[in-house]
């Protein structure tokens, strides 16, 4: 609890900025134990991803109680929002200066041009967008997405100086067959290709497991911990120790105020995205809570 924050000062990255800065004294950070053996200080991050919920005048209800709830008072953890892209800009009106960033649920490969029905990244910012979630598995298996299109967006959000929320994860039988970390090594890679160290020091990776996604199973901490830390130790592989040690890596799937702070626990799982809870203000704000005190 402290000082409110301005969305704008919020350092795209969980520790070092393109220029290299560290945070502030007054931003709080966390030390944390790597598996690659590189204590670090991330911020958690938590997301809410509303979804396909909702009309107008719930989502901007939602945002004030938000506002209310968490929007200056939980400063130690960086927190955003996914609304509709109707509700984009009135759920912006309503987050006036919170601490609270707004986000696209997805963005165009393409900062404009002849592509219909698509949102391009460079029109979220201009509606004060500072996020994009890219490859949420529902985009994926819904719509097709592959590693590739992924890739393109999450290039586009960069290139739009949104940052890229790159959602991975395993289906179930993927998962069965004894295949998640290879799978979700595999979405990494191809999400990373061609980004430099600086672009990567500005992505949150969101390990989703789709069973999970909606579903009421929740992978146990272990199980997120293991996918963490192989996806923390590839990018140490990619790029650096330090830079693998600063990105933010948070979990999704059926997080909920009950179990949040034992998964948050885990030593590389630094915060969660959220789906059906997001949706609901006492949870959003627990979970939020128990973000900032893991
Ligand atoms: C999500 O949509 O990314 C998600 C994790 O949903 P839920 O929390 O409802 O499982």
């Amino acid at each position: 609890m402290g000082q409110a924050r301005n969305p704008d000062d919020l350092l795209p990255s969980g520790v070092v900025s393109e220029e290299g800065d560290v945070p502030s004294p007054g931003k709080a950070t966390r030390n944390r134990k790597s598996r690659i053996g590189c204590m670090s200080t991330r911020r958690p991050y938590v997301g809410g991803n509303w979804k396909m919920h909702g009309e107008l005048a719930a989502a901007v209800e939602l945002t004030e109680n938000l506002v209310a709830a968490i929007g200056n008072t939980v400063i130690e953890v960086d927190i955003a929002i996914f609304p509709p892209f109707p509700y984009l800009q009135a759920v912006g009106h309503a987050l006036g200066h919170a601490a609270i960033l707004l986000g696209g649920q997805d963005c165009a490969a393409h900062l404009e041009g002849a592509h219909t029905g698509q949102t391009s990244p460079a029109m979220i910012a201009d509606l004060g967008g500072k996020v994009a979630l890219v490859g949420h598995s529902e985009r994926r298996h819904e719509l097709g997405e592959s590693d590739a299109v992924v890739a393109a967006k999450a290039r586009a959000a960069l290139a739009a100086e949104l940052q890229p929320v790159i959602c991975v994860g395993e289906t179930l039988a993927q998962r069965e067959a004894g295949n998640a970390l290879q799978v979700v090594e595999k979405q990494v890679r191809a999400a990373l290709e061609g980004l430099s160290a600086p672009q990567v020091g500005r992505v949150v990776v969101a390990y989703e497991p789709v069973w999970a996604i909606g579903t009421g199973m929740t992978a146990t901490p272990d199980d997120a911990q293991s996918a963490h830390a192989m996806i923390r130790t590839l990018l140490g592989e990619l790029y650096d120790a330090q830079l693998a040690g600063s990105v933010r890596i948070i979990y999704g799937g059926s997080v909920k105020a009950a179990n949040a702070a034992e998964l948050f626990a885990a030593p590389d799982v630094d915060g969660g995205l959220i789906g059906g809870a997001s949706l609901k203000v006492e949870d959003f704000s627990s979970i939020c809570r128990a973000a900032s005190s893991s």
